[in-house]
C-alpha cells in the first residue's frame, strides 16, 4: 500500500538460514532505541506499519505457517518488503552431491530450497536489502580461510553493484553480532526513507552506515588516555590499554565502546575485552591469532612510550598540585587571601 510519499505499510522477511549461529537475531532483541517491539507495533512516528516474519520472533508454529509470506515474496505476490538476510552465502557451485544451507523445501518435488534459490529470487524483488552481521555483510567466520562451503558476503554473491527495486546498495550492518541498536536504528532509517520521510541512508565504500562506522573503536574508547600516556596493561585484569595483549582498537571502524551493548552499558575495550576487529571485512583472519600484539600496535606503542611516560610524570605532579587546597585556605589570626581594600566600590 502506498501514500503519496511512500508505503504506508511494508513487510519485513528476514532468513537467517545463511551460514550463522543467528546471534544477529538474538542480538538485536535487546534494543532499547528503538525497540524491535516499538518498530513493528507502530510506536515510532512516521514509519510504514510493519510486518516481521522473523523465525524466532514469530508467532506461528512454524512450517509453512511460517513460510507462506516467503512464498508468495518469491512468486512476486507479496510487496513491498524489506530482505534481511543473516549468515553468509554458501556456494552451491561446488556443494558436491547435497547442499549447504536450505530453507524450507520445493513443494513439488520435496528437495530442500537452498538459501542461494531464496536470494536468487527475494532480492531482486526486495524494495531494499539489508545484511544483518558480519557474515550477511562480508563472510565472516564460515568464510575463513580453509573453510569448505565457500561462502561469503551478500555484496559478494550479489556483486557490489546490486541495487535493490527501491534503487538502494545492499546496507551492511557489520558485528559479530550486530549491535543492536546499530541494526535497529538502521532499519528504522530505511524504513522512514520507504515511508517518503527521509533520504537514503548514507554508506561508506564498504556499504556500511556511515554515521555509525565512521570512526574508529579507539577513538571512542574508555582507555584511550591510558594509551596516549603510554601506559599499557600487561594482563587482562588491568584497566589501562590492551593494545599490548591483542586490541585492535586503533585501526577497526566500530562505534561500541561509545555506544555500548546493551542499554549503554559494555562496549569491547571499556570492559576489558581485546577488539578483534569483528565488524571488519577481513575479520577475522586478518585478526588472527587474536591475543598477539597487533603488528602495527608494537611500533605504535614503542613510539608513544617516552612521549607517554613524560606526559604521565609531568600530569603527575601537576595532579597532586590540583589535589592541595590554596595555602590562604587556614585559621591564623591574619588573611593571607590577597584581599587588596583598595578595591573595594
Ligand atoms: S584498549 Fe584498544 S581501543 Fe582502547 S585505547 Fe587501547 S588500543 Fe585503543
Ligand atoms: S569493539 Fe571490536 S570486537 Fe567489539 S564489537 Fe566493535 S569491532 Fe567487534
Amino acid at each position: 500500500m502506498t501514500s503519496e510519499n511512500g508505503f504506508e505499510e511494508i513487510h519485513v522477511l528476514w532468513i537467517s538460514e545463511g551460514m550463522s549461529c543467528d546471534g544477529d537475531t538474538v542480538s538485536v532483541t535487546a534494543s532499547g532505541q528503538p525497540a524491535i517491539e516499538d518498530v513493528v507495533n507502530g510506536l515510532i512516528p512516521g514509519l510504514p506499519k510493519v510486518h516481521l516474519y522473523n523465525k524466532v520472533l514469530s508467532p506461528t508454529v512454524g512450517g509453512e505457517e511460517f513460510l507462506a509470506p516467503f512464498r508468495a515474496a518469491a512468486r512476486g505476490d507479496l510487496e513491498p518488503f524489506i530482505f534481511v538476510l543473516e549468515g553468509s552465502v554458501p556456494n552451491e557451485k561446488i556443494n558436491g552431491d547435497g547442499y549447504w544451507s536450505s530453507f524450507g523445501n520445493h513443494p513439488d518435488t520435496g528437495e530442500p530450497l537452498t538459501l542461494n534459490w531464496w536470494i536468487d529470487r527475494l532480492a531482486p524483488r526486495a524494495w531494499a536489502v539489508v545484511a544483518a552481521g558480519t557474515c550477511a555483510a562480508y563472510g565472516g567466520i564460515h568464510a575463513m580461510a580453509g573453510n569448505p562451503t565457500g561462502c561469503m558476503g551478500l555484496a559478494d554473491y550479489l556483486g557490489a553493484d546490486f541495487r535493490s527495486a527501491g534503487a538502494l546498495p545492499i546496507v551492511n550492518v557489520p558485528g559479530c553480532p550486530v549491535q543492536p541498536e546499530n541494526f535497529m536504528e538502521t532499519l528504522t532509517w530505511v524504513l522512514r526513507h520507504a515511508a517518503g520521510g527521509a533520504p537514503p541512508p548514507p554508506l561508506d565504500d564498504m556499504l556500511r552506515p556511515q554515521w555509525i562506522f565512521g570512526r574508529t573503536v579507539h577513538e571512542g574508547c574508555d582507555r584511550a588516555a591510558y594509551y596516549e600516556q603510554g601506559d599499557f596493561a600487561k594482563d587482562y585484569n588491568s584497566p589501562k590499554c590492551q593494545v599490548k595483549v591483542g586490541c585492535w582498537g586503533p585501526v577497526v571502524n566500530c562505534n561500541v565502546p561509545k555506544r555500548g551493548w546493551m542499554g549503554g552499558i559494555g562496549g569491547c575495550p571499556n570492559v576489558g575485552g581485546i577488539c578483534i576487529g569483528c565488524t571488519m571485512p577481513g575479520f577475522p583472519d586478518k585478526f588472527m591469532p587474536f591475543m598477539d600484539t597487533p603488528p602495527g600496535g608494537s611500533l605504535s606503542s614503542m613510539m608513544i612510550k617516552p612521549y607517554g611516560a613524560f606526559i604521565r610524570r609531568m600530569r603527575g605532579i601537576t595532579n597532586d598540585t590540583l589535589n592541595r587546597e590554596p595555602k590562604w585556605h587556614h585559621d591564623r589570626e591574619v588573611l593571607t587571601s590577597g584581599y587588596d581594600p583598595r578595591w573595594r566600590p
